[in-house]
């Protein structure tokens, strides 16, 4: 089976149904992943994880398989259009949209979309939960059902030498990032990945979540751990493909409604 197969395999929830929307069209299924990934700037901005120019979520484009969609350099995530978005080829060129690519986006993001054929989003930001989780240099512990998501699926990039501007440093990050969901990079922040852009914003805005509340926990005492037969079973059922997907939309239905602009 195809990777493409593979994903749709993953999709289908319950009673079979198959939650991955189709299309016609390329230019249908390009416009779709673009307003996806709007929304998902929409949403970062609405959760405060924008600072300064720092920050990128990419989408990899439905056709051109090493180009990728991201946001243009230093505009606020609560601005983005769909129509604002730029398309970056493998050598960091803007080939469409009129506006710089950060280069750290374009470091870190090539190389995760390089080392794993199957992810179509990558998030990234300096949020702040994120950041002080990392300069612990720690995995996540399972000790909430939600932070089950990312148990055995993340990893740490046990490294920081300064801002990602070197390809061999991205490549390094996703050599780390291995098979998993996500990856904890050190004195800097989370980097989420997904099979599609709805999957990679859920896990960031999720992963956020747990960062804060693993700080909240052992500020206030030592939290239990959950036992590794539960936590597996948990991660099933809250870390799965079909389970990132499904999470983003009632935060996608709300985002739309209060900021339709964000499809022009
Ligand atoms: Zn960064």
């Amino acid at each position: 089976m195809s990777d493409a197969d593979d994903i749709a395999e993953d999709m289908k929830g319950l009673a079979g149904i198959s939650y991955l929307p189709t299309f016609d069209s390329i230019d249908e299924e390009r416009r779709h992943r673009k307003e996806r990934l709007a929304a998902g700037f929409r949403l970062f901005g609405r959760f405060g994880f924008d600072e300064g120019v720092a920050g990128h979520i990419t989408a990899r484009d439905p056709e051109l398989l090493d180009h990728f969609w991201v946001n243009p350099f230093g505009m606020n995530f609560s601005h983005i259009r769909a129509s604002d978005l730029i398309l970056v080829n493998d050598k960091g060129e803007v080939v469409e949209g009129d506006a710089f690519v950060n280069g750290a986006a374009f470091a870190i993001h090539s190389q995760v979309h390089a080392a794993r054929p199957d992810v179509i989003a990558a998030a990234h930001s300096h949020s702040i939960y994120g950041k002080s989780w990392s300069a612990l240099g720690r995995l996540l512990d399972p000790i909430t059902q939600d932070s089950c998501a990312f148990y055995k699926d993340h990893a740490l990039f046990d490294d920081f030498t300064g801002v990602v501007l070197d390809l061999e440093e991205g490549k390094r990050i996703g050599h780390a990032l291995g098979d998993g969901k996500a990856v904890i990079l050190r004195n800097h922040g989370l980097l989420t990945v997904g099979h599609s852009v709805d999957e990679a914003v859920w896990w960031f805005i999720t992963m956020e979540r747990s960062c804060q509340a693993q700080l909240l926990a052992e500020a206030a005492g030592t939290p239990v751990l959950i036992d590794d037969d539960s936590a597996t079973l948990t991660a099933s059922q809250v870390g799965s493909h079909i389970s990132g997907y499904v999470s983003f939309q009632p935060l996608y239905a709300k985002i739309t409604r209060e900021q339709p602009d964000l499809f022009d």
